[in-house]
């Protein structure tokens, strides 16, 4: 059982009080966004021309120190909203022609937004959920999104467990979030779309960090070999620093061109079929999908 009053809503298991008091994620119990809008810059088969309907939640269960939304995950700014205030918002982006419901940053959040997912589902929502997550997840709260969310994009951020504890305080987020990833497919499969629109499945995102620091490489292969090369990668190769990586000199510039041109060429030489590349200088720019 999932529960805010012991919280073992994500993998630190604070076991804290959110009616209370707040955990590492700072989150209590009471929702929270930054912003809702129609969202044009995310994977053209999300975004296509009507846009994302993306809602930011404040707060995040991992500490990355090249945030680039560390106002809103860091800082917590945005306005507490209720349960039925979330319904209505996923009602409203549907009324303005979104493709999608686009739940960027949830996981903290995850026993509230069911409800209201649950309540729009009775109100008439009808558009794909997207669960926009950074995969740092455990298998039990994901269990409880089944049947709710219809396209999962987690981050697969490191294959390096130093790497990982080093930038995003969480040592185990290879394992973690493997095991994540593995349970997304289980519930949605590979990605589904029609007129150029995905309405189900799994979508990787895979952040190029300097220098392959988080080992992008090997997130790649084993990809490849757990999932199989028609799992859709989405490569983000736009990495600039901010929030605290001035602080850590290998992460203080962006990638080379070199170091995307290995990536891209690891990404073909494993044979996936399908996904984008994002502009290594622009992060609205993506190479249309079907690599090879
Ligand atoms: S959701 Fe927040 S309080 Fe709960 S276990 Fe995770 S980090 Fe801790």
């Amino acid at each position: 059982m999932i529960t805010l009053k012991e919280c073992n809503v994500c993998p630190r298991m604070c076991r804290v009080n959110r009616y209370e008091t707040a955990g590492y994620c700072k989150a209590g119990v009471t929702l929270k966004i930054n912003l809702y809008q129609l969202h044009f810059g995310e994977e053209p088969n999300l975004s296509n021309n009507k846009g994302s309907g993306a809602i930011f939640f404040s707060y995040c269960n991992t500490n990355c120190v090249y945030c680039q939304n560390f106002s809103i995950s860091q800082f917590g700014w945005g306005k507490e909203i209720s349960k039925s205030e979330l319904s209505d918002i996923m009602i409203k982006l549907q009324e303005l022609g979104a493709n999608n419901i686009n739940l960027v940053t949830p996981t903290h959040f995850t026993p509230q937004i069911i409800d209201s997912l649950q309540m729009a589902k009775k109100d008439g929502l009808t558009v794909p959920v997207v669960w926009n997550s950074n995969a740092y997840e455990s298998i039990d709260t994901l269990r409880k999104l089944e049947g709710l969310v219809d396209i999962y994009l987690p981050d697969f951020r490191y294959f390096d467990n130093l790497a990982a504890k080093k930038y995003s305080d969480a040592e185990d987020y290879p394992d973690v979030a493997a095991k994540a990833i593995l349970e997304m497919l289980r519930q949605v499969g590979h990605i589904k779309e029609k007129d150029g629109l995905a309405f189900k499945g799994l979508m990787i995102r895979v952040l190029l960090l300097p220098g392959n620091k988080n080992k992008a490489d090997k997130i790649l292969e084993w990809i490849k070999q757990h999932l199989g090369n028609e799992t859709y990668i989405s490569l983000m190769g736009q990495y600039y620093p901010t929030y605290r990586a001035s602080a850590y000199p290998e992460l203080n510039r962006s990638v080379s061109q070199e170091e995307y041109n290995y990536i891209v060429e690891i990404l073909n030489s494993l044979g996936f079929e399908n996904g984008y590349i994002q502009d290594r200088t622009s992060s609205e720019d993506w190479t249309p999908k079907f690599f090879n």
